[in-house]
């Protein structure tokens, strides 16, 4: 059977180039960077250099500012919880409704620790409500946090991160930005954009699962979050893992040059065929999040009177991949928490789709879908009890 993925916020293929700058440093340079012989002290260049490249690929000062790590929830972990440890005192954690775990888990311990969690609200198309933040900086006079991501994973809507940190670091806070779901979708700009503290993500980005990075602005006030050897500049102990990030500074590298050979062009193009298709094919359809401010590749949609997971168990039995807005819990179909912060109408919160597409997305394929998915919906529709038959 065919395979046509369109979960490409849940994970990416890595890329073909991604893997064979790899390969070396699993069969021949597989030396420890920090060894004092030559076999492992040759890579620690090419490790300097995948820092530098890094570096780069977010317009970050200096290479010493990229930490490489294991995963985005580290990143998130580290510049949450290294950030309040190093206030050694309670202090305020400004964030949104619509985080993911990664931000939100580590906000409910730190409450539980006696800091003050605020979490900003977004309006029906998931935008920001910069007054709440605004007042939310203005009542906190202590040391304070601000963790609000660039993308959202579930819609895609983008926030408007540089005024959320010019405005964080007006008030004097520590800004750190998720941009899990912006890599390579957007361009990310440390200098334009002041954030002290940046998540990405290898795996969302065409690099393998098992690598992240954090970027650590020159001069933020952050204790380590794994606490071992003298590894990244003692703030992350661990043995790096070379080929991961040899594999994180190629996908960089082929993101970067993905910004101009017209890949985004084509994958707006794509999702928005998509996105039309259905909404003419599909009545009774919706999109999840503000249209005019997403990145490329998402599109979030809600099928009223019927569960997503249905559609989606269905669309898989087609070789068809996307994921849906709710999660499995305790038994009973939770709805995100992302469509309910936003006041989806119960309708359509559990019929939520999301759809998401990469540079290696096929008009072929988002054609397959859009003949497909249609039926899927009317079968679905038609054993419905909230529909009137
Ligand atoms: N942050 C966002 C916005 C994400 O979408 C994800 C993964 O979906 C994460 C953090 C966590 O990434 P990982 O599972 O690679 O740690």
């Amino acid at each position: 059977m065919r395979t046509v993925y369109l979960d490409n916020n849940a994970t990416t293929r890595p890329a073909p180039e991604v893997v064979e700058a790899m390969r070396p440093y699993f069969e021949e340079l597989w030396g420890n960077p920090s060894s004092m012989h030559t076999f492992g002290g040759q890579v620690a260049k090419p490790v300097a250099e995948a820092r530098e490249q890094v570096a780069g690929f977010i317009n970050a000062e200096r290479a010493e500012e990229i930490l490489f790590n294991g995963c985005a929830t580290e990143g998130d972990n580290h510049a949450l919880f290294g950030v309040a440890a190093a206030w050694g005192k309670p202090g305020t954690i400004i964030t949104s409704r619509v985080e993911h775990p990664a931000v939100l888990g580590p906000c409910l311990r730190l409450r539980e620790m006696g800091h003050t969690v605020v979490e900003i609200g977004v309006d029906g198309e998931g935008r920001f409500d910069m007054e709440a933040y605004e007042a939310a900086l203005a009542a906190n006079p202590g040391p304070k946090l601000v963790s609000v991501m660039w993308a959202n994973n579930e819609t895609g809507v983008l926030f408007p991160i540089k005024e959320i940190a010019e405005k964080g670091k007006a008030a004097g806070a520590t800004v750190h930005t998720d941009a899990v779901q912006a890599a390579g979708k957007v361009p990310l700009d440390v200098r334009e954009v002041p954030v002290d503290l940046l998540t990405i993500a290898g795996h969302k980005m065409h690099a393998p699962k098992g690598i992240g990075m954090l970027y650590i602005r020159r001069g933020t006030r952050i204790k380590p979050f794994v606490i071992g050897g003298h590894q990244e500049r003692g703030r992350r102990g661990g043995t790096e893992n070379v080929p991961y990030i040899i594999g994180l500074a190629k996908a960089c590298e082929l993101s970067a040059a993905a910004f101009t050979d017209g890949s985004h062009e084509r994958m707006a193009r794509l999702r928005d065929k998509l996105e039309a298709g259905l909404l003419a094919t599909c009545p009774d359809s919706r999109v999840n999040g503000d249209r005019a401010n997403r990145v490329v590749n998402t599109l979030n949609i809600s099928f009223e009177f019927i569960e997503g997971e249905s559609v989606l168990y269905h669309l898989s039995d087609l070789g068809i991949c996307a994921s849906s807005g709710s999660a499995c819990a305790a038994g009973s179909l939770e709805p995100s928490h992302v469509i309910r912060a936003m006041g989806v109408p119960f309708t359509a919160v559990h019929g939520s789709i999301r759809f998401s597409l990469s540079r290696y997305t096929t008009e072929e394929e988002i054609d397959y879908v859009l003949a497909h998915c249609p039926e899927v919906v009317a079968e679905m529709r038609a054993i419905s009890p909230f529909v009137k038959h």
